[in-house]
């Protein structure tokens, strides 16, 4: 079994989607970024890819290039299971914290957590998301953005 560490922010502006988990929430704010700045998906990207060595998301896919421009970040989520299963790796579980003062997001955490399974072929029961705030503190806390944390495990393919 191995670990990885996953970690993301993204600035909110108006105008944009807010996507979280591929799931689009209503919010008079989205995220901004190369694709669809689903931040707590790139979070999760970036735990697989650690747990398994192979790079970091932006190694991946580089922000820039055309093919990625506005992409659903399960497509690029999906295109991870697959290097980690070429890599003999599957999924164990997956644990993830979103942290932003708006909107409340309680009310989206199961379809987040059904969107994200179903892509990575794993019982819901193997992803775990939560959703916290800063307090008001700093950048999270003034709505300038939000942030996203995950660990993840894999295990060797059965
Ligand atoms: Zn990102």
């Amino acid at each position: 079994m191995r670990a990885g560490i996953g970690y993301d922010a993204h600035p909110l502006t108006p105008g944009r989607r807010l996507v979280l988990g591929g799931i689009d929430i209503p919010f008079d704010k989205g995220l901004s970024g190369w694709s669809d700045a689903d931040v707590l998906t790139h979070a999760i990207i970036d735990a697989l890819l650690g747990a398994a060595a192979l790079g970091d998301i932006g190694s991946h896919f580089p922000p820039g290039e055309p093919e990625y421009r506005d992409i659903s970040s399960l497509v690029l989520l999906e295109r991870v299971r697959d290097k980690l299963g070429e890599n003999g790796w599957q999924v164990g579980n997956i644990d993830a914290t979103i942290v932003a003062e708006k909107p409340k997001l309680s009310g989206y955490i199961d379809r987040m957590r059904q969107q994200i399974s179903r892509t990575l072929g794993v019982a819901i029961s193997q992803v775990s998301v939560k959703a916290s705030t800063s307090n008001e503190l700093g950048f999270i806390g003034r709505g300038e953005g939000i942030a996203a944390w995950a660990i993840a495990l894999i295990e060797e393919s059965s």
